[in-house]
């Protein structure tokens, strides 16, 4: 973890080489097929409550209240101290536990097992996540199951360090013991923190070296630079969500909290229709031009030339000389530091080119396929 990310490793001791963990890879192999009708929608929760612990639109809770009440079970990611796991729960008053980004990589350790025990037991299962650890599911559970279980996965923009996290939460005095939201739009909507100090004092941020690290892509894990699980508008999942950057149309909702939910199944239709979220439809001019992080991993340059630098520099520096490095360009930074400035305009610049001529790509593709 020298670089703040979990990567997998196999235990020579232990390992008796049935070689399963290649089997089920997700990069070795992807099991479940693309959908091909992939249709988008703008999509909110009426209820207020719901709304206001959710990050965007409250569209994951909806759906995930009707298929609690029919009897399924959710699983998606909560909050624990300052780590993010994923749990499996099937009351709805424990639902605010998954409510909410978590902006970093959660832990699924234990999580899928229980998951195909559950479906072994004849169960319908909802399981919420990042697109890997979707596709991850679909190669553990055998296609024989799939039938109970439905999947939503999030327009994923990759997860920032750990690191990058702990040093921002122990830069604090007295340093952070807990979150308790990373989005809390009880008082500010946006990448708004509620957290907890050691004295139990709460503390409110929101323009923090955290996010602008996470919004530079500087530190991301290293596959979300390649994923494979968000190129083009089809997905494995029954449903994407994710928030609906650059509408033109809800306006009153832009500010309470706007999803935009692309439904991939007949599956995902279903969730969609037995909710009781407003939805309308719209077409993909509306939704992709804002949102390159739903269907292209990439920027020009494949990554900042610092995130090759970041395991050394961020186990070796201060953190105030992170903050510079990976955080955002601050206009009076010194004059040792103004090369990092103008490297960072620049791979902005051409990145801000890049993203308009993927948004025309992906459209023209669109047009040609009549979809
Ligand atoms: C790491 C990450 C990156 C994201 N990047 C983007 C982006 O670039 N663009 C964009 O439009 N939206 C992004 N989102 C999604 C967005 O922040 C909202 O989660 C989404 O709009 C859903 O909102 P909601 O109101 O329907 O549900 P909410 O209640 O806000 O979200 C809850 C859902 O998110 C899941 N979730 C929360 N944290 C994690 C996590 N760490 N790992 C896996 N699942 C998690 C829960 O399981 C649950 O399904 C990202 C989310 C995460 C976690």
């Amino acid at each position: 973890m020298d670089d703040g990310h979990f990567m997998p490793i196999i235990d020579e001791q232990l390992c008796i080489s049935c070689h399963r963990c290649e089997k089920v890879c997700i990069v070795n192999n992807i099991y479940k097929p693309l959908s091909n009708e992939s249709k988008p929608y703008a999509s909110w929760t009426t209820d207020n409550n719901l709304l206001e612990k959710s990050s965007s639109g409250g569209t994951f809770a909806q759906i995930a209240i009707e298929f609690i009440e029919n009897g399924g079970l959710v699983t998606g990611a909560s909050i624990d101290g300052v780590e993010v796991k994923h749990i499996l729960i099937d009351k709805i008053s424990d639902l605010h536990l998954l409510q909410g980004s978590k902006y970093i990589q959660s832990i699924t350790t234990g999580i899928y097992n229980e998951v195909l025990e559950r479906l072994n037991d004849g169960a319908k299962v909802l399981f919420s996540g990042t697109p890997c650890q979707v596709s991850g599911l679909y190669n553990f559970v055998p296609m024989i199951l799939w039938d109970n279980l439905y999947t939503i996965d999030l327009i994923c923009h990759g997860v920032p360090s750990r690191k990058d996290l702990s040093m921002y939460l122990d830069s604090h005095t007295p340093k952070i013991k807990q979150i308790l939201s990373f989005r809390d739009k009880s008082w500010k909507y946006g990448y708004a923190m509620t957290l907890i100090d050691l004295n139990g004092n709460k503390v409110q941020d929101d323009r923090n070296f955290f996010y602008d690290s996470f919004n530079s892509n500087k530190t991301l894990r290293w596959s979300c630079y390649k994923c494979p699980f968000k190129t083009g508008i089809q997905r494995q999942s029954d449903i994407t969500i994710g928030d609906f950057w650059g509408a033109k149309r809800f306006d009153e909702q832009k500010t309470k909290g706007l999803s935009l939910c692309i439904v991939h199944s007949s599956k995902g239709q279903q969730l969609l229709e037995t909710s009781n979220l407003h939805r309308e439809e719209i077409n993909w001019n509306e939704c992709l031009p804002k949102n390159k992080d739903y269907f292209n991993p990439r920027n020009f340059f494949k990554f900042h030339p610092l995130r090759l630098l970041y395991p050394k520099l961020v186990n070796s520096c201060d953190f105030e000389t992170i903050k510079i490095l990976y955080g955002k360009s601050d206009k009076n930074v010194s004059l040792k530091y103004k090369p990092i400035k103008y490297l960072n305009s620049f791979f902005e610049f051409v990145d801000y080119r890049y993203k308009i001529r993927a948004v025309n790509k992906i459209l023209c593709e669109i047009k040609k396929s009549g979809l």
